[in-house]
């Protein structure tokens, strides 16, 4: 192909028509460029006359919603192919087909999913998926399993992480979600009627060190190749399928980090009902299916993991020991309510906020939606070492709202 630039929508065009077998030769192709990341461009290409279509992703060099100040390495893009291939291969079904990767322009061609939504806003508008725990629980058993060591030969792990050490992104991670919120740091971004809730995360001591031992987890544990940016707005949806998109943060981290995820972004859908539902039993009803959906999701992983371990695992000594799978799971489900905890708090005063939230018109519901998320989030990570079972972080949800 041709050296890098970020390409225009003709040029998207001229790519699309040169894929084997997509298009019929000589077919007017439209293009609209609809990315609503923050990191890359996003071109929808179709044949109107056919129907067939493709989404081209490529990576800009820098981060767009700092500017160009932010150089961001283009890897990321082959990170993302790789982890999206070998996603589809170890969760078949659960991700969109990659067609083609081009290294050049750090371009990726893959599946239109354009007839899904974007989970976030689906649960923005109180749409119910009750097939997602079931979906997400296996592609999160099947993906960390099988890259973890208890299902992947060890030496060949390690070989296969080479291709997925990732510092720019994690570094991103390890910045914006487990330094910044907790002292005065400049891409912080919080409304003025919050800054009390801002100012107590900087001055608690207890919870900076449930934060660093998080932190601490998450730039030295490989135990397993994580999506790494795991949330509602990296999920397509509808009452049918579940596709999960964007994984240019893979690397292999603690696994408790992408169940966290999913966990948080369901919490933080749960804290914005506050401005989302007027009728307050549509609000509770609403908030009952959200945490109906975590205890399936935590469930339906617990299960579906256990089975794979005894089915397929590959540590002897792992499988032998006495209390050991209970002992593994049960530091899985505290890591997971840490960055649970970890995962709200940066979206309320941190750089990145979420739509749930934001998004919310009335100021004084979308303050109470914020101090939620905090006083739940705040709650998540300083009980994430001493749990023993999800009801712990649904006890914790309930009781703060
Ligand atoms: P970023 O890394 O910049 O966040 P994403 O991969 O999340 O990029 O894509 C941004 C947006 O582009 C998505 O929210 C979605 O609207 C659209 N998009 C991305 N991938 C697809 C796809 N495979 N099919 C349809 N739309 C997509
Ligand atoms: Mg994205
Ligand atoms: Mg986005
Ligand atoms: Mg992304």
């Amino acid at each position: 192909m041709t050296t890098y630039h970020p390409l225009n929508e003709a040029e998207a065009i001229e790519i699309a028509r040169t894929l084997d077998g997509v298009f019929t030769p000589g077919a007017e192709l439209s293009c609209r460029e609809i990315g609503d990341g923050n990191l890359n461009l996003v071109f929808h290409i179709s044949d109107p006359a056919s129907g067939s279509s493709i989404i081209m992703k490529q990576a800009l060099p820098y981060a767009k919603v700092v500017g160009e100040s932010w150089p961001l390495t283009l890897d990321r893009a082959r990170i993302e192919s790789e982890a999206l291939i070998l996603e589809g291969k170890l969760a078949p079904g659960l991700v969109p087909a990659v067609y083609l990767y081009d290294k050049e322009l750090a371009l990726t061609v893959m599946e239109d999913l354009s007839d899904h939504v974007i989970m976030r806003q689906g649960l923005i508008n109180g749409g119910r998926y009750p097939l997602f725990a079931d979906h997400i629980s296996t592609f999160l058993a099947q993906s960390l399993f099988y890259t973890s060591d208890l299902g992947h030969n060890q030496q060949e792990k390690k070989l296969r992480m080479a291709s997925f050490i990732n510092p720019e992104l994690c570094k991103i991670t390890e910045d914006l979600i487990f330094d910044a919120p907790y002292t005065n740091a400049d891409t912080n971004s919080f409304e003025n009627a919050i800054r009390d809730e801002a100012e107590a995360l900087w001055n608690d001591g207890e919870l900076h060190l449930e934060v660093a031992l998080l932190r601490e987890k998450f730039l030295t544990q490989s135990q397993a190749l994580l999506h790494g940016d795991l949330h509602t707005g990296s999920i397509f949806i509808t009452t049918e399928s579940t596709k999960v998109i964007d994984p240019e943060f893979a690397y292999y981290g603690p696994m408790g980090f992408d169940i966290g995820a999913v966990i948080a972004n369901l919490l933080l859908n749960y804290a914005a009902r506050e401005g989302r539902d007027s009728i307050e039993s549509q609000r509770e009803e609403y908030r009952a299916y959200l945490i109906d959906t975590i205890k399936d999701v935590w469930s339906q992983f617990h299960s579906k993991f256990l089975a794979l371990w005894d089915a397929h695992g590959v540590d002897r000594l792992a499988a032998a020991a006495p209390g050991y799978k209970e002992n593994y799971m049960q530091r899985l489900l505290q890591d997971t309510i840490g960055y649970a905890g970890c995962k709200m708090v940066r979206r309320i005063v941190g750089l990145a906020h979420v739509a749930d939230i934001d998004k919310i018109e009335d100021a004084a519901a979308r303050e109470r939606a914020q101090r939620l998320a905090l006083r739940i989030g705040k709650s998540l990570i300083k009980q994430g070492r001493q749990a023993a079972s999800i009801d712990e972080l649904i006890d914790t949800a309930l009781s703060a709202s």
